[in-house]
């Protein structure tokens, strides 16, 4: 394929991914968003293969396949609930690809500079290996958080910002000396030296960071990611890797602002991490004598007949007992009884964002009565009934009543304000944050306890008797 028609269709395929982001920010816009994503993929890689020499194009294809066949393999397996490790995972694979394509590029460059055009490429090396390092590692850790395999606790290493500004530190005097340097040897000392370094700065930024804010974790990854896949752009002279680094770079960082502002945390607080840690101080803890009222399915039946609004809070419960569809038939019996039942989403309800909308898309439940929290949280006064389903520091009134809660500021659903609040959950367990929740204890809230799946299904077969 000529060059110029390679040209053309990175260029069909860039506007493919902008009008892939485009779609995938309303659900009924989703699915266009995603073919039109699959369609740039495949743009881009049909050029991408057809632009390589006979002799790269075995590889090549090799490699596709066997990515394809574990990709298909992974994915068949992966549970919904599963899928934030799973991202967080491949984007180590971004950041590992940035620090393999640093090195090869660096020892047997595609083009040959001189002057300060090779001073840029050694920076962009430099600093495309030490992104790809970052994520690579960081990535890992946060899919061992995130699958439980490694404490979710933040983990505060006494003088813990002077190590991250001394590795930082370190790093720049290490990227002088390779920029400086005519020896190639030195230069992939310095290039290993710093590659370790900024190995151990991901694990260490990332294990500091504890459970709550895990969701901006995710997403500043994600966002890393982007800016390593546009490192590996600029050194392999690749535009359409420097423009798709750029878009997911980008919009990983707006979706990073937009979480940190729906947790009410400043971004350089998250990233210094510290926060998230269970915490002892805090008077959420709740009295020695304060005990939650337990309800029974009649109970609760009954309350749901009764009432004339209700609003469903879906949390991370709800996706682990996997209850969205018994959710979605509870809500067509409801309306079928002239009941106005709605869905309030919190933006880091479950463990990814959008997370709940996926769920309740996948069951049939109306866009129109899914809303977001800011849409929703004014009408809480005016509900007879809501049901908490699964979901935990979402809905923790210490967020707002206790300026002692490691919570404190985060906007929350006020579920409390409504006239009945029914939690379904299967015990007394905090939520991902190790907050303790004041809400079990109002006066107003019933525990609905069971596997919220078993809970729902009983529900279910008690509003149609
Ligand atoms: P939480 O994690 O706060 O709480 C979930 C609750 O579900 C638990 O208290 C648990 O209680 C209950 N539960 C678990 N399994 C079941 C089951 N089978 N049946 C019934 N209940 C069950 O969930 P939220 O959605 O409210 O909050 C999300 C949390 O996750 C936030 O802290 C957020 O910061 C974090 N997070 C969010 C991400 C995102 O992008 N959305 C990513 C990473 C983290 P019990 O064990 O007693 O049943």
């Amino acid at each position: 394929m000529s060059t110029g028609l390679v040209s053309v269709a990175y260029v069909v395929a860039s506007v493919l991914f902008i009008f892939s982001l485009g779609g995938l920010s309303h659900q009924e816009s989703a699915r266009r968003g995603n073919l039109y994503g699959v369609a740039g993929i495949l743009i881009a890689l049909v050029a991408t293969i057809a632009s390589v020499s006979d002799s790269g194009i075995v590889a090549i294809i090799i490699a596709v396949l066997l990515g394809a066949g574990i990709g298909i393999a992974i994915a068949n397996k992966v549970e919904m609930t599963q899928m934030p490790q799973l991202v967080a995972l491949l984007h180590s694979f971004v950041g590992l690809a940035a620090v393999l394509v640093g090195f090869s590029g660096y020892i047997e460059p595609l083009t040959y500079t001189t002057g300060a055009e090779h001073t840029i490429k050694l920076v962009e090396v430099f600093v495309g290996i030490f992104i790809g390092a970052v994520t690579f590692t960081g990535s890992l850790v946060a899919c061992g958080k995130l699958d439980g395999r490694i404490d979710s606790k933040a983990l505060t290493l006494p003088g813990r910002h002077w190590m991250n500004l001394a590795a930082i530190v370190v790093s720049v005097i290490l990227g002088c000396w390779f920029i400086g340097t005519d020896s190639m040897a030195l230069g992939i000392i310095a290039l290993v030296v710093m590659t370790l370094i900024a190995a151990v700065l991901g694990i260490h930024l990332i294990m500091a960071i504890g459970g709550a804010d895990m969701p901006v974790v995710v997403s500043m990854l994600n966002s890393y990611s982007g800016w390593a896949a546009a490192s590996i752009g600029f050194m392999l002279g690749n535009d359409l890797l420097i423009v798709t680094g750029a878009l997911v770079g980008s919009s990983g960082a707006i979706l990073s602002y937009i979480m940190c502002k729906a947790m009410n945390r400043s971004f350089v607080s998250v990233i210094l991490g510290g926060f998230g840690q269970t915490s002892s101080s805090s008077s959420a803890t709740g009295d020695e004598d304060q005990t939650a009222v337990e309800a029974s399915i009649d109970d609760v039946c009954e309350e749901l007949r009764n009432a004339d609004s209700v609003i469903i809070v879906p949390g991370y419960g709800m996706a682990v007992a996997q209850a969205q569809s018994g959710v979605s038939d509870m809500t067509k019996l409801l309306r079928e009884r002239g009941v106005n039942v709605r869905f309030g989403i919190h933006p880091v309800a479950g463990r990814l964002p959008g997370h709940m909308n996926v769920l309740l898309a996948e069951a049939h439940v109306p866009y129109d009565i899914v809303l977001e929290m800011d849409e929703i949280n004014g009408d809480f006064p005016e509900t007879d009934v809501v049901l908490v389903i699964g979901a935990n520091d979402t809905v923790n009134p210490a967020a707002a009543e206790d300026p002692g809660s490691p919570i404190a500021g985060m906007p929350v659903l006020e579920v409390w304000k409504s006239r009945q609040v029914v939690i379904l959950k299967r015990g007394m367990a905090t939520g991902y944050s190790g907050v303790e929740n004041p809400l079990f204890f109002k006066d107003n809230s019933r525990m609905l306890f069971g596997d919220a799946k078993d809970s729902i299904d009983k529900l279910v077969s008690g509003l149609r008797d």
